[in-house]
């Protein structure tokens, strides 16, 4: 039976989280954009770190984590839903109490040395696989390690635009063993690895990474030597459908912003959504957003239920890139020449939301493999569900 229905506990959760993110994260907009324009972070890590703490005292930790880790372990569907809503604003907010998924592959001694302390945010983690002449190929990078005689990996090699790459106090950095393929290392910046800041056209920057003979313990080997590229791949594979979700609450609210507008703004003596071109662009927008909603929910349920997810990630990834940008790109249009000032945040939206169809996969890596599933026949089409 197909069921669009949330349970009451899920529909209070989201409420829950939909009035924490409207009471609590939205009215810090202003400040943020102040903040930003100056060229200062859009909100210090100790106001950050405090609203991790009131929504924590709220219920809101760990959403993904599990149980025994103290975490809320709401299943992938209900982080969508919850992702959906922290997507409704631009504050840089995410809740506390969540670690890498790849984290929980490591032995006792890892998990209590990196897993634990990023949970419980004493710990600030960046993911590099992507180097400056591999990044849609990233089969292809070029750091290596090699053991040397004491039994230490000596890691040399460059990766560029790593999310928290500067802030980062370990990394989980992906290098060629030479006769044994792609391995992880969790490295420490104090074993010598150096960041430097990229600035972007968003409003924060990722970095880029120099190994130069960093010396790391055999036993910070992530997982087995030579197996992770699969690593890399359960990283990026497992969140992806979150992008969308969040798009999708950041969607809503920029078409919020313009149905209101279109409801108050007068041109040539009828408001301008009485004219027809912009009630199109709010009706092609909803549709896109509901569009990918379901999408991505889909995807969410598939991993949730231990499916192959990939597929169905792809899509909703590639649609709700796309969906994010066609539909800040409308809202910029109808409110005219105020859309295009830094009075409305609007241009901040567009700026942040083109990033979408960069990261985790381009929208042209996600078409690549979705053809060629169909075409090597990995997926059928005529499929509902499962
Ligand atoms: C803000 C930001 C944060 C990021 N965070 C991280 C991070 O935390 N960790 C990390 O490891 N990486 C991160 N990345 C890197 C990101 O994943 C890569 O930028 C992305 O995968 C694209 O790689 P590239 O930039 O090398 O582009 P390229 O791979 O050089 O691609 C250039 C163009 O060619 C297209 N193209 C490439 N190959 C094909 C093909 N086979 N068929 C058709 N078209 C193709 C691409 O779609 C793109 O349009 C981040 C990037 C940005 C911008």
């Amino acid at each position: 039976m197909v069921d669009f229905s949330l349970s009451d506990e899920e529909r209070q959760i989201r409420d829950t989280v939909r009035s924490f993110i409207a009471k609590e994260v939205m009215p810090l907009e202003d400040e943020v954009l102040r903040n930003e324009r100056a060229g200062r972070p859009g909100l210090a890590p100790d106001v950050i770190k405090e609203l991790q703490r009131k929504a924590r005292k709220a219920g809101f930790w760990g959403i993904n984590t599990p149980e025994e880790y103290g975490g809320l372990d709401a299943g992938a569907v209900m982080s969508a839903i919850l992702a959906i809503e922290t997507g409704r604003t631009f504050v840089p907010f995410a809740f506390g109490g969540s670690a890498d998924n790849i984290l929980y592959a490591g032995t006792e001694e890892q998990k209590r040395r990196y897993l634990i302390p990023t949970i419980e945010g004493e710990r600030r983690s960046c993911f590099a696989i992507t180097e400056p002449g591999a990044g849609s190929d990233a089969r292809n990078i070029t750091t290596r390690a090699v053991k040397d005689a004491s039994g230490d990996w000596v890691v040399n090699g460059e990766k560029t635009f790593i999310t928290n790459g500067n802030e980062a106090d370990f990394v989980m950095v992906f290098a060629v063993v030479p006769d044994a393929g792609v391995t992880c290392f969790l490295v420490d910046r104090d074993m010598g690895w150096k960041s430097e800041p990229i600035p972007t056209m968003g409003e924060w920057g990722p970095a880029s990474l120099v190994f130069d003979d960093v010396r790391v313990p055999h036993d910070n080997v992530l997982g087995e030597v030579g197996k992770g590229f699969e690593l890399a791949m359960q990283w990026i594979r497992n969140g992806r459908f979150m992008i969308p979700a969040r798009a999708i609450g950041s969607a809503e609210r920029l078409l919020q912003m313009a149905i209101d507008y279109a409801n108050l703004r007068k041109s040539m003596g009828h408001l301008i959504g009485e004219y027809q071109a912009i009630q199109w662009q709010i009706a092609d927008s909803q549709v896109e957003i509901e569009a990918t909603k379901w999408l991505t929910l889909y995807a969410a349920w598939r991993v949730q239920n231990g499916l192959d997810a990939r597929h169905a990630s792809s899509i909703a990834k590639l649609n709700g890139a796309e969906m994010a940008g066609r539909v800040v790109d409308r809202v910029l249009q109808i409110h005219g020449g105020m859309g295009y000032t830094k009075e409305l945040p609007i241009e901040r939206w567009y700026r942040e939301l083109r990033l979408l169809r960069i990261y985790e996969g381009t929208d042209e890596i996600q078409r690549r493999t979705i053809a060629r599933n169909l075409l090597k026949g990995h997926v059928r089409l005529g499929g509902i569900g499962e």
